[in-house]
């Protein structure tokens, strides 16, 4: 056998396997999970720190249950670190607790930094008397302070008359509410359904797989009604009430489609939106989202939703810089990176706090540059 055949022979012999597994030893069949992998950018490039806002700002979009026996002290102390002029706490719940938070702001004498919406309850609207009650119930919220109303999720999803039935956000017995808004001057903020991939499937092809993992409670089925029906029926409201403002909370869940957004703004102009959670979406598309900005810079609302200082330099960074390619604080709703939108200072000054002072008239303007 000739040196070659005698080679040829091993390689058939024991070849293959060696092969098979040198591979394996190198790694090239090794299998990463998705969760695991999350390696840090190598890229080098100019990087901003921010702890604070270039201007003042009012966070429309702001939660504080306990307001009524806070440390207030405390909670201005985080804002003034971070250029929070005003903070509206949705959470005013209306009646006697929206005034006893009320009067513990006037305690501490904070009346030009935290403003509160109030809100209403919907589950007993078969009561005959439930329209004339909340009605009355706004005005004494409006007479106590509250200058405008926070409609959470649970409308048009989780409320059921006493039938069982869902109530509807366009249910005609809310009418005389819309009105009594538009009267008083009191912008609706209104949340309506949630992210459309929590009633996808739960599958590798959902960019919330993440976020459904581990929070599997968001998971919806699509039975009872679609996302599609929900998101519908609050256009209708928008539409059916052109006298009310509406802001319409985490960009009326359209921030991944901001023509399709651009298009409802045009076809409704008593309608605003909030950047509350979904700065991930901005951060993705910097160029689309500075067309956006610079096209509807009068209908655009600085808001958070969740009150936590430490998240909300990301929010700084988008919408100020111009870094290239940096990490969300919470993978499971942003597993890519995200670019600095660099908005000019004249639309920064709009969505920070412009566009929420004329939305707001009882905010003291003269706390703000012009
Ligand atoms: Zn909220």
């Amino acid at each position: 056998m000739s040196m070659f055949k005698k080679m040829a022979l091993f390689v058939f012999l024991f070849g293959v396997p060696a092969l098979v597994f040198s591979q394996n030893n190198e790694g090239s069949s090794a299998k990463m999970d998705f969760e695991a992998y999350d390696p840090p950018s190598d890229l080098v490039t100019p990087a901003h720190e921010y702890t604070k806002a270039k201007f003042p700002f009012i966070d429309i979009h702001s939660h504080h249950w306990q307001m009524a026996n806070q440390d207030l002290d405390k909670l201005l102390s985080e804002m003034n670190a971070m250029n929070m002029q005003v903070v509206n706490n949705l959470s005013g719940r209306g009646g006697a607790a929206l005034k006893s938070m009320m009067d513990n702001v006037k305690k501490y004498g904070y009346e030009k930094r935290v403003t509160i919406f109030t809100n209403i309850e919907l589950r007993s609207i078969d009561d005959p008397e439930w329209a004339a009650n909340t009605v009355k119930q706004i005005e004494f919220d409006h007479a106590n302070g509250a200058c405008g109303l926070k409609i959470y999720k649970s409308q048009g999803m989780d409320n059921k008359d006493a039938a069982g039935n869902r109530i509807k956000i366009t249910d005609p017995r809310i009418k005389p509410i819309w009105d009594k808004c538009a009267e008083l001057n009191m912008p609706i903020l209104i949340h309506s359904a949630d992210p459309k991939q929590f009633w996808e499937p739960f599958d590798s092809l959902n960019e919330r797989w993440l976020e459904l993992k581990t929070h599997p409670n968001r998971k919806r089925d699509p039975g009872p009604f679609t996302w599609e029906q929900i998101i519908s029926e609050q256009h209708d409201l928008f539409r059916q009430n052109p006298k009310t403002k509406f802001i319409a909370a985490h960009m009326a869940w359209f921030p991944n489609d901001l023509a399709k957004l651009g298009k409802l703004l045009d076809e409704m102009p008593n309608v605003y939106v909030e950047i509350g959670a979904v700065i991930s979406e901005l951060g993705r598309q910097p160029r689309m989202a500075n067309k956006f900005f610079e096209k509807y810079q009068d209908r655009v609302l600085f808001g958070k939703d969740s009150y936590q200082p430490g998240e909300y330099p990301t929010y700084f960074r988008v919408l100020e810089s111009d870094d290239e390619y940096f990490p969300y604080y919470k993978r499971y709703h942003a597993f890519w990176k995200m670019y600095g939108l660099a908005l000019p200072d004249h639309i920064l000054k709009k969505v920070y706090y412009k566009n929420a002072l004329s939305l707001l008239p009882n905010i003291d303007a003269s706390q703000f540059p012009k």
